[in-house]
């Protein structure tokens, strides 16, 4: 792609920058360094941004814009963007896992029931501004189905890549939007190669996580402005993230650093955890080995929208897991359902498998000693348990099925000791 004829603006956003490097570019639809191939990522030059003036905004993610890369007159839409999901304060969860203090962003509560509604509404802010005409993804699920929902609502085309073994719910979650979607015979990583390929033989296409990633990813940070809005401005001492690429993990320590910088919030320490599932561990692998490389690994887990086997940011969460005191941890599918039914029976959340990575993470750590059980926690529960039923369709099942009638119902009452 060469430059557009209109002006533009990328709100606070003064250029890209390399992550390795420190190479500095213009804004535009770049991702890599030309020099070292390291990922870019957007630099900015914040000011005037105040609580109130981030008070003063809708509530969705675009009160953040000043903190953003989006154009100015990306509009205010309340009701229908992403963002502003509850933090609901987990008492239940927290006596069940022995925590005093546990905070539980729920961000199934978005317009496609992930968090991925708040990536995705960045890139494609981004992806008008520099002139792309369809917006594309590889995908693990969630992805798709944002990716698929805003090009519907938003007029523009959409061209997904899913692994084609993903849950039946994604697909139609996704298919329903009318977009083209493909289901690839390949895992993530395949469909994330494939998606590179492509990326540059199509060049009006935005792939979102691809070549818009430096928009895209920026995205993630409201998850860590709201989370630090909705204690009061404070951080939390402890958050435990779900990590598949990495990129959401790195965000959220990114926007508590920032808040920190700007004096939106006191800079007071906070510990950051990364949750994997065992089938697809690389980083918590590395972190446990004392490596800082990933070793790609080849996926096998139910919990599907974390299966990255080859995740562009694990070095980076490897550092900030190590920076903070956190760690990275990982848990067994069993332990994921057991997860997924913990929350949903301490806190009515019925959330994903990633969900119940989360939360089996938690508790995993709390465990071992590697969490405070006194110190503020806040874990992020990244998409909604409707999206994965297969996962706990053996263990959620009817108390059990009887005649219609009252005698019927005290047979097994009696028995079962309702
Ligand atoms: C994509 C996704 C994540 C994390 O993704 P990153 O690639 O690490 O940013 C977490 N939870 C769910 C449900 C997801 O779909
Ligand atoms: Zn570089």
């Amino acid at each position: 792609m060469t430059t557009t004829t209109t002006p533009r603006t990328f709100g606070p956003a003064l250029g890209l920058s390399c992550r390795e490097c420190g190479e500095t570019y213009d804004i535009g639809p770049r991702y890599a360094c030309e020099l070292c191939f390291g990922p870019l990522e957007v630099a900015y030059d914040f000011g005037g941004v105040t609580r109130d003036s981030i008070a003063a905004g809708p509530r969705n993610i675009w009160r953040y814009r000043g903190l953003l890369p989006v154009p100015d007159h990306v509009t205010d839409t309340p009701n229908t963007e992403p963002g502003c999901t509850r933090l609901v304060r987990a008492d239940g969860l927290a006596s069940a896992l022995g925590l005093r203090r546990l905070w539980l962003k729920d961000d199934t509560g978005n317009p496609t029931h992930s968090f991925k509604d708040r990536v995705v509404a960045v890139a494609l802010a981004a992806a008008r501004e520099l002139g792309f005409k369809v917006l594309a993804c590889p995908s693990t699920g969630n992805l798709a189905n944002a990716v698929a929902a805003a090009s519907a609502r938003g007029g523009i085309k959409s061209v997904v890549f899913v692994p084609h073994d993903l849950e039946q719910q994604k697909i139609t979650t996704t298919a329903v939007y009318g977009g083209t979607l493909m289901a690839v015979e390949g895992n993530y990583d395949d469909v994330n190669r494939l998606a590179s390929e492509l990326a540059g033989e199509f060049e009006e296409w935005a792939f979102v996580n691809v070549n818009v990633r430096p928009y895209y990813a920026e995205g993630s940070k409201t998850l860590g402005y709201e989370i630090a809005e909705q204690l009061g401005w404070r951080l939390p001492g402890q958050v435990v993230v779900p990590v598949a690429s990495g990129s959401q993990l790195t965000k959220v320590d990114k926007a508590f650093r920032e808040l920190g910088t700007l004096g939106l919030v006191d800079e007071t320490p906070y510990r950051v955890f990364g949750a994997q599932a065992t089938g697809c561990s690389p980083v918590a692998q590395a972190y446990k080995a004392g490596h800082d490389v990933v070793q790609p690994v080849r996926p096998s887990t139910i919990a599907k929208s974390l299966a990255i086997g080859n995740p562009a940011d694990g070095p980076y969460v490897l550092d900030i897991a190590r920076r903070t005191g956190g760690a990275v941890e990982d848990v067994t599918d069993d332990e994921v359902v057991e997860g997924m039914t913990l929350l949903a029976r301490t806190e009515g959340i019925f959330a994903e498998t990633a969900g119940g990575v989360t939360v089996a993470v938690l508790k995993k750590l709390v465990e071992s000693g590697k969490l405070d059980p006194e110190a503020e926690t806040a874990a992020i529960i990244s998409g909604d348990g409707l999206k994965t039923l297969d996962a706990v369709s053996a263990v959620a099942r009817p108390t059990a099925t009887i005649a219609p009638t009252v005698e019927a119902f005290r047979a097994v009452h009696d028995k079962a000791g309702i």
